[in-house]
């Protein structure tokens, strides 16, 4: 049985008093949930104050990226040494970073693998642009995308894999359900394929894009969806407090 996992990405937005604040307002409620892995990815800076608001709860916590040298002449990056010991999981390939920052497969494959070597666990971002989609070009790119990143121990290491239609991103316009569990059915075979059925069947594959406590219960009603990353919805305690109560509804746990 894979355990549901929702990861919120609050992205460049937060103060760290902005950051502690939503934090402390989420945590009652969220905690109460079982079954469920809760995960927050605030801003670097809030990473420490944030670790000590839910240092004895069952909330983990999460970067939003990292740098893959150990250290040195890279100025404003952080390496995984930097965050070892104080995050759980690590966003890597978001869309955004992809996009925006130019990052390509190779220097993600070099972030995967060194998170994994330094004991966090990757949230491995893949998905395909509305160009690429409307070309019916999604199989193709997502197939590109992880066998750039796929070796073996990565999965040993807890790697989570994130489907995010960068059209969905930040738009309001989700996948539907359907169209989300046959994708994330497909990244799985292609998991199978390359490691097996073993891997496949135990590595969580959550879905991204305009997820809101709305829409959540439809994808968790989906077999291959295994959770969520949250971008918009994760910055809202009340909207994020029901995505995590609908998720444990969704698949019997409360
Ligand atoms: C994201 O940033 O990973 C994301 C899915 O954002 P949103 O939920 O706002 O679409």
């Amino acid at each position: 049985m894979r355990v549901p996992m929702i990861a919120g990405n609050w992205k460049m937005n937060t103060t760290v008093d902005e950051a502690v604040r939503l934090v402390k307002a989420m945590l009652p409620e969220i905690d109460k949930v079982k079954g469920v892995e809760k995960v927050v990815c605030p801003p670097f800076v809030s990473l420490t104050s944030v670790a000590k608001v839910i240092a004895s709860s069952s909330l983990k916590l999460g970067a939003q990226n990292l740098y893959y040298q150990e250290k040195g002449a890279y100025t404003g990056e952080i390496s995984t040494e930097m965050l070892a010991g104080l995050c759980d999981y690590v966003i890597i390939g978001h869309s955004e970073r992809r996009q925006v920052f130019g990052e390509t497969d190779e220097l993600i494959n070099k972030k995967v693998k060194a998170a994994v070597e330094n004991l966090l666990k990757p949230i491995f971002c893949i998905g395909e642009t509305l160009a690429e989609n409307e070309a019916g070009r999604t199989e193709e790119v997502l197939t590109h995308q992880f066998m750039a990143t796929s070796n073996r121990l990565y999965f040993f290491g807890g790697m989570v894999i994130a489907y995010e239609p960068v059209w969905a991103i930040g738009t309001g316009k989700s996948a539907t359900a359907e169209q989300a569990n046959k994708t994330i059915g497909f990244i799985r075979h292609l998991v199978a394929h390359k490691h097996g059925e073993e891997i496949a069947e135990s590595v969580r594959i959550l879905y991204g894009g305009s997820v809101t406590a709305d829409n959540i219960a439809a994808f968790m009603h989906q077999p291959e969806i295994d959770g969520a990353l949250v971008g918009g919805a994760s910055l809202k305690a009340d909207s994020f407090v029901r995505i995590v109560s609908q998720t444990a509804a969704a698949r019997g746990l409360s």
